[in-house]
């Protein structure tokens, strides 16, 4: 047997070296970048000139954990709503920093609607749609001298969708006198990098201070993103925010995101993130929040509710008593949150394990806070509980989830709990 010579170690590279942008709302403030830890966001999909259906979503998205809320302000409608939807907020104690998200027009909504320029937190601009020819310079100053005026940070937000034709043009010239031409793709992976870092250059030198600076440079592929992040954070010390764009539906988009912003979370990049999932039909939006947080929870980078874990079940299973409950017991966690995170301080650490049989279930019981292993098939009907690796008690009958949720609550309240707090 070979022994080795050290330990196995774990865990993502050190975040790089970077600096860090506050984005405040009142007393509320968001450290994006440094030593923070990586920012949840998302954005609504509502008419923002809808300001209470807007509010109501954004209420919803901070609700489930998102740290800032992106909103389009697209049109005059959406610039005049803004104001509104930050009171409909504050009535409902809602402090989540706004995000204004500004294509075209954005130089001229902000300077017609200077409440919606103060109300908003943060803007992101996209470099690509700015304008064009000579007013591009223009109408960008413009913007910048807003969130100046403002003290506003502002996202330069590159997306390969709508990249600055002209600058690709200087890119693709630029290319054609090299001794030996890249290829296509390696000349749009320089030209979404230049066009984030010049423009956060630009802004600089129009007054913008570098720690009011956050880029993006978002792609569709999942090897393309990984590669022109890995160069952007080479070439500049902005925090960065990470996002697959049009990542998908359903299972796509998840595993698609995941499968990116892993890979450079491992490497220490990324400082903030969305997913871009595609609601089903009259889905949930927060969805993109659980998402975003699980990806972080999963990998060691934060806490944010209670793990289950659950065994995927086999044959020796053959009711869905142990989904149920997995389920159950999963989402009653989530749910409590909002309250149990203000009550119960450290209770996002808790593990509890649901298992469908005797094989693995006593076993990743016993590693968890809590765990249950239920009866699988041709095993008696007992259930026995597992608390902090020691066996409690063995539920049987038809109450079973009901009594297990009890335990649950019960051992939350007496671990991370004050006395003079009511569960
Ligand atoms: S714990 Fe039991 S039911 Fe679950 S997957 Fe393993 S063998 Fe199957």
């Amino acid at each position: 047997m070979v022994l080795a010579n050290l330990p196995i170690e774990s865990g993502p590279l050190s975040r790089r070296q970077n600096r860090s942008v506050t984005v405040r709302y009142g007393q509320r403030q968001v450290v994006v970048g440094g030593l923070a830890p990586v920012v949840v966001q998302s954005m609504t999909n509502t008419d923002t000139a809808d300001a209470i259906a807007t509010a109501i979503q954004v209420k919803d998205l901070a609700r489930a954990g998102s740290e800032l809320v992106r909103i389009t302000v697209n049109n005059p409608e959406a610039a005049a709503a803004v104001v509104t939807i930050r009171e409909q907020l504050d009535k409902m104690g809602v402090d989540v920093p706004l995000v204004g998200d500004f294509h075209y027009n954005g130089h001229k909504l902000l300077l017609d609607y200077p409440d919606c320029a103060q109300a908003l937190s943060k803007y992101r601009i996209n470099p690509g749609n700015v304008g064009q020819g000579a007013k591009r310079d223009t109408q960008f100053a413009q913007m910048i001298e807003v969130a100046c005026k403002y003290d506003k940070p502002v996202r330069i937000g590159v997306n390969w969708g709508s990249l600055d034709q002209a600058l690709l043009a200087r890119i693709m010239d630029e290319n054609a006198q090299r001794a030996q031409p890249w290829d296509a793709q390696s000349v749009m992976y320089e030209a979404l990098v230049t066009s984030a870092i010049e423009n956060a250059q630009r802004a600089e030198e129009l007054g913008l201070p570098g720690d009011k600076i956050i880029l993006s440079c978002k792609v569709s592929g999942v090897q393309d993103l990984i590669a022109v992040y890995r160069e952007l954070a080479r070439r500049s010390d902005y925090p960065l925010h990470l996002g697959l764009t049009e990542a998908g539906m359903g299972s796509k988009g998840i595993v698609a995101s995941t499968a990116a912003l892993s890979v450079l979370l491992q490497e220490g990049i990324g400082d903030t993130i969305r997913i871009s999932l595609t609601p089903e039909p009259g889905g949930d939006r927060t969805k993109e929040v659980v998402v975003a947080q699980e990806i972080l929870q999963t990998m060691g980078l934060r806490k944010f509710a209670p793990m289950v874990i659950a065994c995927p079940g086999c044959g020796r299973t053959t009711s869905t008593v142990f989904q149920e409950l997995a389920d159950k017991i999963q989402t009653y966690l989530r749910d409590q949150m909002p309250v149990w995170k203000k009550q119960y301080p450290g209770v996002e650490n808790m593990n509890v394990a649901v298992m469908g049989c005797i094989v693995n279930g006593p076993g990743e019981s016993k590693h968890a806070n809590i765990g249950i292993s239920l009866p699988g098939t041709g095993e008696s009907p007992a259930a026995p509980v597992f608390v902090d690796g020691e066996k409690k008690i063995t539920l049987r009958g038809e109450r079973i989830a009901e009594e297990f949720q009890a335990i649950v609550l019960d051992y939350v309240k007496t671990r991370y709990g004050k006395e003079a707090v009511q569960g």
